[in-house]
């Protein structure tokens, strides 16, 4: 069952066309990854999907719902909730805050009400703690949700920037080279949680550069070139198409 569907997305930037006729559906529960060389148009897809760009042909949805028009802000409302290729999170802010800006980005109360405490806002936010503490649980850094996020270590922060996104509960997770930078070890340990957040029934759509990672959680691969989609199938068949190594894994 589809749970989100690229219906004919293309987005011209000028005379360039990033993404070009892309035809796509992430199937509710699976672990699907985008893969291709740089430029290929990878993260111009999750901006697309996050209504960052509007298409300038083409659409999607989401569980049948066009997100055609639907403001950026809006789009975790919707059950779709992204990290970005680099960190951005606010390393003077504790663990904690930091996951729980990514609840209010949803939430009904602000981010200004978060931090000046209204009481008809208490109730909502103590829920919101309580799920900013399971996110972190999730991820292992519940033990350091009071330490500043300046003070984690690379992949600890990486691993907050996801917490900072399941908060909400989304439906679909977009994760933007995740592992990008992170020594093996911690490649490892991200492959295990990235199962796990999947194993509660949020569907994972990923951009990752690392094969490794890539072929071991993946059970289907897309791969992008200039903006097209050139192949789309389980891992052992897209390792083996020649197209895809001609392109990319040949390098
Ligand atoms: P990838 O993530 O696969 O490395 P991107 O999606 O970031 O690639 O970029 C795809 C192409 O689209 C690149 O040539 C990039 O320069 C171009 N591009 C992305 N965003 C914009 C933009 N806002 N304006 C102009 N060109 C852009
Ligand atoms: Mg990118």
């Amino acid at each position: 069952m589809s749970l989100l569907t690229l219906d004919n997305v293309t987005i011209r930037f000028g005379g360039l066309t990033a993404v070009d006729t892309v035809n796509l559906e992430v199937k509710q529960g699976e672990i699907l990854a985008l893969i291709g060389p740089n430029g290929a148009g990878k993260s111009t897809v999750f901006n697309l999907i996050t209504s960052i760009y509007q298409p300038t042909e083409g659409k999607i949805s989401l569980d049948g719902k066009a997100l055609t028009g639907i403001p950026t802000h809006k789009i975790a409302d919707m059950g779709i909730t992204r990290t970005f290729q680099t960190i951005r999170l606010f390393p003077e802010l504790s663990v904690l805050d930091n996951v729980k800006i990514g609840a209010h980005c949803r939430g009904k109360a602000g981010l200004l009400q978060a931090f000046t405490r209204l009481p008809s806002m208490k109730r909502e936010e103590a829920e919101m703690e309580e799920n900013a503490i399971k996110a972190l649980e999730f991820l292992d850094l519940d033990a350091k949700k009071e330490d500043m996020a300046k003070n984690l270590s690379y992949g600890e922060q990486r691993r907050l920037e996801i917490a900072r996104a399941l908060v909400s509960k989304p439906k679909i997770l977009l994760l933007d080279e995740p592992a990008a930078g992170m020594n093996p070890q911690e490649k490892v340990v991200l492959m295990e949680m990235i199962r796990r957040i999947r194993d509660t029934g949020i569907t994972i759509f990923l951009v990752e550069h690392d094969m490794k990672l890539v072929m071991g959680i993946s059970e289907r691969i897309a791969v992008l070139d200039y903006g097209k989609l050139i192949a789309e199938g389980t891992p052992l068949e897209v390792r083996s198409n020649k197209a895809v190594i001609e392109a990319y894994l040949g390098s």
